[in-house]
């Protein structure tokens, strides 16, 4: 099953996660990045890389962020792809003390 990015990535994008990705499943826009599931060959190296736990394998996603699912096939096709990590955005610190992380 792909993985997903769900909502803690937002105003965050660390981007560790697309540092350890294989392949170039990664997409990005101004606050937040996607996974495009045609390309993620699902080796799960990203979810442990995610300093705020915003990726999910499908298979152990809870029901409440499965309407993530459809959102990173949609706008991970529209958004530009990103193979190299990016500096963090400037409220990504706050934003991962406001997640409890
Ligand atoms: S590491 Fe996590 S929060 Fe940061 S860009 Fe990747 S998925 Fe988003
Ligand atoms: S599971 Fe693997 S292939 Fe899929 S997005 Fe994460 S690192 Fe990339």
């Amino acid at each position: 099953m792909p993985h997903v990015v769900t909502e803690n990535c937002y105003s965050c994008r660390f981007t560790d996660c697309v540092s350890r990705c294989p392949v170039k499943c990664f997409h990005i826009d101004a606050l937040r990045v996607y996974i495009d599931p045609d390309v993620c060959v699902d080796c799960g190296a990203c979810i442990p890389a995610c300093p705020v736990k915003a990726i999910y394998d499908v298979i152990d996603m809870p029901e409440d962020k499965e309407n993530w699912i459809t959102k990173n096939r949609i706008r991970s096709k529209a958004l530009p792809v990103v193979t190299e990590k990016q500096s963090s955005l400037q409220t990504a610190a706050a934003r991962r003390m406001q997640l409890g992380f």
